[in-house]
């Protein structure tokens, strides 16, 4: 899929869901409780590409403990709108997570899948502890039993765009979450 025109790129998006302020606030929420947490222990923060890789530039700047970052890549939307119900590990991390306290950030939990098998993964390489923080939560579209130490926002059934989520790769430059038209 390719947007042609500003009209039709514009059209897509519904409605403003969150807003930048709202998202500010709860970022701040977020590096509080990182620092809380860990009260100047030495973290390793870990984003899921490529959904997260906005919220964790803002949650970096809002953390004050000595901390690292990595990434790894996994998915379990191909395309679209619907999930493929599969979770593929397509880029791993570069750092021995046995060595840390692990912070994974994510961007949406919405079955579970991704996040169930993540976390499952990395426990199985015994970081000193692992926590998880997603910005948004959709708790009514849940197929396995996966609960996040803290989501920021918990929002309906709804495919959502914007801050580093995306439709067909579009949209991950919109500075707020927005409801996908169609
Ligand atoms: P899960 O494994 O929890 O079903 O899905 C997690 C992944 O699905 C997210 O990291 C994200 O890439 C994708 N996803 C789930 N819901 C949405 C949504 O509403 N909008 C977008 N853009 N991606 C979503």
């Amino acid at each position: 899929m390719k947007f042609t025109t500003q009209e039709d790129f514009d059209a897509k998006i519904k409605s403003v869901l969150i807003t930048e302020e709202e998202i500010k606030n709860a970022i701040g929420r977020a590096g509080e409780y990182i620092n809380n947490l860990y009260d100047g222990r030495p973290i390793l923060i870990v984003s899921i590409l490529k959904g997260a890789f906005v919220f964790m530039a803002d949650v970096l700047r809002a953390v004050t403990v000595p901390c690292e970052i990595d990434f790894m890549v996994a998915k379990s939307y191909y395309s679209g709108t619907v999930s493929s119900g599969m979770v593929q590990i397509t880029m791993d991390l570069t750092h021995d997570v046995g060595d840390y306290h692990v912070v994974i950030l994510e961007d949406i939990v919405d079955t579970g899948r991704t996040l169930h098998d993540v976390v499952g993964l990395l426990k199985e390489r015994h970081p000193l502890s692992l926590h998880v923080i997603t910005l948004l939560d959709k708790p009514e579209r849940r197929v396995v039993d996966y609960t996040p130490d803290l989501s920021l926002f918990v929002i309906p059934d709804r495919f959502v765009i914007g801050y580093g989520l995306d439709y067909g790769e579009y949209f991950r430059n919109l500075p707020y979450i927005a409801e996908c038209e169609g």
